[in-house]
């Protein structure tokens, strides 16, 4: 379920709200009862609208390990027609 963020333009109140994309939007806010809950675009990885904080989300990492295959094996003297 996604998750949103509200912020309210009346008093400044920010909550976070788990809500399905087609509920309605949050407008009361619950701190100071007014409708001025606005949504933020999404949750993670934005700069937060006059907050001036922001997070950057790095995910994953670099792998170092080299897997070897192994070689064929070389066509064997004695054993083989091929020659
Ligand atoms: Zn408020």
């Amino acid at each position: 379920m996604p998750t949103y963020e509200y912020v309210c333009q009346e008093c400044g109140h920010q909550l976070t709200v788990e809500q399905k994309m087609s509920d309605a939007r949050l407008r009361d806010c619950p701190a100071c009862g007014k409708p001025g809950l606005e949504r933020q675009l999404s949750a993670g990885g934005f700069a937060l609208k006059g907050s001036g904080w922001y997070v950057t989300d790095f995910k994953g990492g670099s792998k170092a390990s080299k897997a070897e295959e192994p070689a064929t094996a070389p066509c064997a003297g004695g054993a083989c027609a091929c020659h």
